[in-house]
């Protein structure tokens, strides 16, 4: 489960397009990337080159651990093992 909404507040405070790691390649610039947190990973073939997540009000506000969402993917929720079926059997369904 998805743990950083999409939105324009988020996007703006995303620290990603003031990354090494983002300008190791024009790509995820040329495509305005952001948010990785939150909406994908890049499309892009990124070099790692360090994180500025950590720096970030984003990751900060929604308690992020992690880093390099953008060669990694988004921030999700732990769901534990068997919890979705224990959902589903609550709901009879
Ligand atoms: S935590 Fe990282 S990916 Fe998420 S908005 Fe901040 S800088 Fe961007
Ligand atoms: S997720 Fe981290 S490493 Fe990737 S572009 Fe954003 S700040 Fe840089």
């Amino acid at each position: 489960m998805r743990i950083v909404p999409v939105s324009f507040e988020n996007s703006v405070k995303c620290a990603c397009p003031i990354c090494p790691t983002y300008h190791s390649d024009p790509c995820p610039n040329e495509g305005m990337e952001n948010l990785y947190c939150a909406r994908k990973m890049s499309a892009c073939q990124l070099t790692r080159k360090g994180c500025l997540c950590p720096t970030c009000q984003v990751w900060v506000k929604y308690k992020l651990t992690k880093q390099y969402y953008c060669l990694f993917g988004i921030a999700k929720k732990k769901v534990f093992k068997g919890f979705k079926e224990k959902i589903k059997k609550a709901l009879g369904k």
